[in-house]
């Protein structure tokens, strides 16, 4: 069978190709420039929005993996996530809703942190629990930086990891993944009976830029993730938006495998996200054209939309201090502060409701900037 036809996650040959969904850009998740985004599709017996498994977008991801560079412009280190009145790491605010989900998390355990990248969540973690075992596993050997009283890092495949552990974390891992469903059920062997397993995803309708990220092959929403949980067995104990554009899902052994039988009917429209993601591009573009052009946000949005207004980007800002005085796609990064433009247009890469928030905020703290917010949707999915 054509693996392209193929659902990843239920195996039914029911994909369906999405509307709007041509003429996206592509972004990798370190944050570059790609020239195919893939081809979207929906599978019409489960809903789950996914990326069709071609060769070409095999090929593709295993290069972009094979020269990854996370977090380049801030040497390293994880981005801030930006909230109306702070900026803290996403680490930190997934560990105090982690701590919320898990009432009374014991003084020692053992927790593996899967795909642990710069090992970020693991010292987070490891700051607020201080006994308990800490491991991490990556596909590659990148070894976790900074996190002393991390005990292993394993890597290759999953099976090179030993013991049992009474957490188990995915952070933005299984997006990536060829065939979830079969990932999350090795990951019974790792699990203790009453261990709980804690899964986090981008979500497409509060963040429609997740659907840009070429390496992203699943395009997850609360219903289809807890479809892949049930699928491989395990119970479901918990989900909510853990942080904003994001889903998350809490969950331990003792699944009965039943799946339900309404999938189909999920009703997240991907299609609106798409439309909006154009809408934005043609917004960006209209904006360029009037004088200075500057994009607040180098990260995936931020990228993303320089794609779509190049070549009439002229720099980028970010309040992030480790990406000041860098460059980003050959473009100079300035603290807000310090654009030295007059009259310059700044358009806040975000999806609508945040930078809304965001906008409040920057254009008390730095008038001399003209700010520019992405179109709102309203109910029906259009622009308003
Ligand atoms: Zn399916």
């Amino acid at each position: 069978m054509d693996p392209t036809r193929i659902c990843i996650l239920c195996g039914a040959d029911t994909l369906s190709d999405i509307r709007y969904s041509d003429d996206i850009a592509g972004i990798t998740s370190d944050c570059k420039l790609w020239p195919y985004s893939g081809r979207y599709a929906r599978c019409t017996t489960c809903g789950h929005v996914q990326k069709r498994l071609s060769g070409r977008l095999i090929n593709d991801i295993e290069n972009i993996y094979s020269n990854y560079e996370p977090y380049s412009l801030s040497n390293g280190d994880e981005h801030l996530i930006f909230h109306e009145s702070a900026n803290i790491t996403r680490s930190y605010a997934l560990l105090k809703r982690l701590k919320l989900a898990i009432k009374n998390i014991p003084q020692e355990g053992r927790l593996i942190d899967i795909g642990c990248g710069n090992g970020s969540f693991l010292k987070a973690f490891g700051d607020a629990c201080p006994k308990w075992d800490l491991f991490g596993f990556e596909q590659s050997n990148l070894r976790a930086k900074g996190v002393a009283a991390v005990k292993e890092i394993y890597c290759g495949s999953l099976d090179t990891i030993e013991g049992t552990y009474d957490i188990v974390t995915m952070i933005h891992v299984l997006e990536h993944v060829f065939e979830p469903v079969n990932f999350l059920r090795g990951l019974h062997t790792l699990i203790n009976p009453a261990g709980v397993l804690f899964i986090q995803t981008p979500f497409f309708k509060t963040n429609p830029f997740d659907l840009t990220i070429v390496d992203h092959c699943s395009h997850f929403q609360p219903d289809t993730l807890a479809y892949a949980v049930n699928a491989a067995g395990f119970s479901t104990t918990l989900q909510e938006d853990w942080i904003a554009k994001e889903i998350g899902i809490v969950a331990g052994e003792g699944g009965s495998n039943q799946i339900p039988a309404a999938y189909a009917a999920v009703t997240t429209s991907v299609e609106q996200s798409f439309l909006w993601l154009h809408k934005v591009a043609a917004h960006a573009r209209e904006l360029s054209g009037q004088g200075t052009f500057g994009i607040f946000g180098t990260a995936i949005a931020g990228t993303w939309l320089a794609s779509m207004a190049m070549p009439q980007v002229n720099f980028f800002t970010d309040e992030d201090p480790q990406k000041q005085g860098k460059e980003h796609l050959g473009l100079p990064v300035f603290h807000p502060q310090s654009v030295p433009y007059k009259d310059a247009v700044v358009y806040l890469a975000f999806p609508a409701e945040t930078s809304i928030a965001i906008y409040k905020r920057l254009s008390v703290s730095y008038p001399q900037i003209k700010f520019c917010v992405p179109p709102a949707l309203n109910a029906a999915g259009d622009c308003v």
